[in-house]
């Protein structure tokens, strides 16, 4: 949709698109605020999808920055799009910080083929790798509270796969695909696939299988092998393969890792108006991919033993990888709340991370996240897209030491997000649901018992290093060190056999590096890790050399 009170810039616009879209889309035109919500409104009852708003800022009536914000009500999805004028840089910042926009276009456009096409068709490829048309594709039926079915969602919408789902209580479709297929209780999660097949309660390896997914390597001996593909082990993949290494990317889970579950990452450079964290992991295992590397998921690293100059990988499913060197790209993860009642309800209302795949199953209703740093308030604003009173509990009094004060001002301007400052989980309850949480004050102890449906924890993080044999020193936390911290640590002279010091991201077993949240003195940053990981590379090719 193309709006704009002039019609001269209208009708370029208008012919500009549909020069290049009019075989897959319609472009409709508006020409002011108004006239577009209503055109909205009434492609929305007619059951249309709508791919993209673009809109002039300028505009007599209402302001094309407050028109794509109130857009997002009636479309959530659409990509929106502020055209400006090149003077007009500071409307697009404040339509950027408010109504979270998409891109801004600077006024002329001219030639398109350079400014305006490359822009829309990547606008137009987000946005269809996250919608699907109703009724087609992909469906997932099962139990809002059911732990299977929240695994299920989250290895889908992880690994990118669009799908829709059906909650059996809610959703008549639901009964209907059931009978059809036969599917009993007892059989759910069910996935239903467009032509037909029905998988049922199914293992997320299986749904790999089904979907096509590669699970097995096609060499025998990689020069690199990254295992975790979160930022720090795509960037090694795409600097590894573009540099000529042999590079096989593996995750035990998906791709994206932490920054994949990030609702909106603001701070990394080059996106001026932020982007998903499933948008970033998207396009950077495609640039991997494109450039040459191979990859795996889901595939767990379960060991590592050292033969000579070669890395034998044990996985998960039994087999074997080996390679010349190889990176510990394994992250962090969540540590279990110890509140009472977690344990029953995870997966089933009690959510780590996870805001991005839950929310829309919380519309209008209420829900608490727990943690003050910026993933709790990334995941805050993206629940208060949906739910109806979403509540951030901390044990401090304000998020100013843990929180970005961008994020901040954004919560502060929220009207469904309170803060509960001095406060602390104590107990999740509720009979095969969420329905109870108690808030404990952390001054005096006082207990509040109240009515939420959900709770997202976004506390406490350990790395995950599990897998690696002890010849790889870690800290008392089990963080990996690296160069001169792994050559400060004791015991580093006995496992260390070479007559030259770790490379800089090298490990205490030569040819292993490690890059990103794991690390011992990692700065928890997407830039960072990505920093890191694609540093590897150069120093995978600096041990090669040497051996
Ligand atoms: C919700 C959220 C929002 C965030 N927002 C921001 C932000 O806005 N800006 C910012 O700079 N940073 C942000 N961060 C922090 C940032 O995401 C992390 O610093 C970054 O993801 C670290 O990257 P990594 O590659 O080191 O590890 P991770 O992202 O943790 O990835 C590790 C990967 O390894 C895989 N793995 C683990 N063990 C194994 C195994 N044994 N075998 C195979 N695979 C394994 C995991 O499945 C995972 O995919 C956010 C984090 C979260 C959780």
């Amino acid at each position: 949709m193309v709006v704009d009170d002039d019609p001269q810039v209208l009708a370029a616009v208008r012919r500009d698109l549909r020069s290049r879209y009019r075989q897959e889309y319609t472009v409709v035109s508006a020409g002011s605020g108004a006239e577009a919500l209503d055109a909205a409104r009434e492609l929305k009852s007619r059951g249309d999808a709508l791919a993209m708003v673009l809109s002039d800022q300028r505009m007599p009536g209402m302001l094309g920055g407050e028109l794509l914000a109130r857009s997002r009500d009636v479309y959530p999805l659409a990509r929106r799009v502020l055209l400006t004028a090149y003077t007009d840089i500071e409307a697009a910042i404040k339509a950027i910080n408010e109504a979270h926009v998409d891109y801004y276009l600077a006024k002329p456009w001219d030639p398109p083929e350079e400014r305006l096409f490359p822009v829309i068709d990547e606008l137009l490829a987000d946005w269809q790798a996250q919608s699907l048309p109703e009724a087609k594709g992909l469906r997932l039926v099962g139990h809002q509270w059911a732990t299977r079915s929240h695994a299920i969602k989250d290895f889908l919408q992880s690994n990118l796969v669009p799908y829709r789902w059906l909650d059996v209580e809610r959703d008549p479709e639901a009964k209907t695909l059931l009978e059809a297929a036969g599917v009993t209780p007892e059989e759910l999660p069910a996935l239903f696939f467009e032509d037909g097949a029905v998988l049922r309660d199914p293992e997320p390896r299986a749904v790999a299988e089904r979907l096509g997914k590669s699970l097995s390597a096609s060499h025998d001996v990689y020069d690199l092998v990254a295992v975790g593909a979160g930022p720090a082990g795509l960037a090694a993949a795409v600097y590894g393969a573009s540099e000529g290494l042999r590079t096989l990317l593996l995750d035990g889970h998906a791709p994206g890792g932490q920054a994949g579950s990030s609702s909106r990452i603001e701070n990394y450079l080059g996106f001026p108006t932020g982007v998903s964290g499933s948008e970033l992991t998207r396009r950077a295992l495609m640039q991997a991919q494109r450039l040459g590397a191979e990859f795996l998921a889901p595939l767990e690293v379960t060991g590592l033993s050292v033969d000579g100059g070669y890395k034998r990988l044990k996985l998960g499913d039994g087999r074997e990888l080996v390679t010349k060197t190889m990176l510990v790209a394994t992250g962090m993860a969540y540590r279990e709340h110890p509140a009472a009642g977690v344990p029953e309800h995870t997966g089933g209302g009690v959510y780590y991370g996870a805001a991005t795949t839950e929310a829309p199953a919380f519309a209008g209703r209420r829900v608490v996240v727990v943690g003050g740093g910026n993933s709790a308030g990334q995941g805050a604003m993206y629940l208060a897209r949906y739910a109806k009173d979403v509540q951030i509990v901390i044990r401090r009094a304000d998020l100013k030491a843990t929180m970005s004060q961008y994020l901040i001002d954004q919560i502060a301007k929220t009207d469904n997000i309170r803060l509960r400052p001095l406060t602390e989980l104590a107990g999740v309850d509720g009979d095969g649901r969420v329905e109870r949480v108690t808030l404990r004050s952390v001054q005096d102890g006082s207990c509040r018992t109240e009515d939420v449906e959900a709770v997202f924890v976004f506390i406490g993080t350990r790395p995950r290093t599990d897998w690696l044999p002890a010849d790889v020193i870690r800290d008392a936390k089990g963080f990996v060190l690296t160069g001169r911290d792994a050559m400060a640590a004791e015991g580093f002279s006995k496992i260390w056999k070479q007559q030259r010091a770790p490379l800089p991201l090298e490990t205490s077993v030569p040819g292993v590096f490690a890059a990103g949240d794991v690390r011992a003195g990692a700065m928890n940053r997407v830039a960072s890790a990505v920093g890191e990981g694609s540093m590897v590379v150069r120093l995978a090719h600096e041990y090669l050399a040497l051996t």
